[in-house]
């Protein structure tokens, strides 16, 4: 079996979301590039989580998106997540599940604003709603425009996916995405806490509450990913050995 490491680490993060509480029945996926080897390793359609396997998993070729390896159909996302891959070429890993509250807000279709520093702490302000899609897109190659919504919104708003790691798909779900795979699951996490935590405070109602200070937001994000972050111990948690740990 080839691409051993890439399969496991893939396979461990899609247990890893179970885990965390994020997915219900089998709505969710991750995903890991290796853009060296220009592969995407990812969770195969509709197979349940209790038998997932790393050979199980997926490897689809990053350019053509034809699958390398592997026995089964890979996730019905899978347009979206290469489409990503290849518009964000930092993004190491990508988590797409319908955690409920995360999925309320993109149900809303409305940014989540930034209420506490648990959200600048990830996000460097509002998560975004990628634009709605058109009836050709609907039609037409669905998975995929998913994606292409996203790349158009970050555009068009001048956002930086590594600042701003998730969007809200409208009606649909969030999609999350990070460095490694390590940091896409704790972005999923943190924005489904997030996500609860402004349902709690009302924040979907109008009026709706003021978002925290901008100087704060930029404060609590910066200090963790910013040139000079200070947060954590010093050489552990930006140099991680490989892209998928
Ligand atoms: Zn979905």
């Amino acid at each position: 079996m080839k691409y051993t490491k890439l399969r496991k680490h893939v396979c461990e993060a899609n247990l890893a979301i179970v885990q965390h509480g994020l997915v219900t029945l089998t709505w969710g996926n991750v995903s890991a590039v290796d853009r060296k080897r220009g592969v995407m390793a990812i969770k195969p359609s509709g197979v349940p989580y209790a038998e997932l396997t790393p050979a199980a998993i997926v490897i689809c070729d990053l350019d053509t998106g034809n699958v390398q390896q592997g026995s089964f159909s890979p996730s019905s996302d899978t347009p979206t997540h290469l489409h990503l891959y290849r518009a964000f070429p930092d993004i190491g890993a990508i988590v797409h599940t319908h955690s409920p509250s995360a999925t309320a807000w993109a149900q809303l279709a409305r940014p989540l604003p930034c209420y506490g520093t648990t959200h600048a702490d990830h996000f460097n302000g509002a998560i975004p709603v990628a634009r709605p899609l058109r009836a050709d897109e609907i039609e037409g190659t669905y998975e995929h425009a998913a994606g292409v919504s996203i790349v158009d919104t970050f555009q068009a708003e001048g956002l930086n996916p590594l600042d701003m790691p998730a969007a809200f798909l409208p009606g649909h779900a969030p999609f999350v995405w990070g460095t490694t795979l390590r940091a896409a699951i704790d972005n999923a996490v943190a924005l489904e806490e997030v996500a609860r935590m402004a349902l709690l405070m009302g924040a979907h109602r109008d009026p709706a509450p003021a978002p925290l200070d901008p100087r704060i937001v930029a404060k609590h994000f910066n200090r963790k990913h910013g040139a000079q972050a200070y947060y954590g111990q010093p050489a552990t948690e930006r140099k991680e050995s490989s892209p998928h740990e």
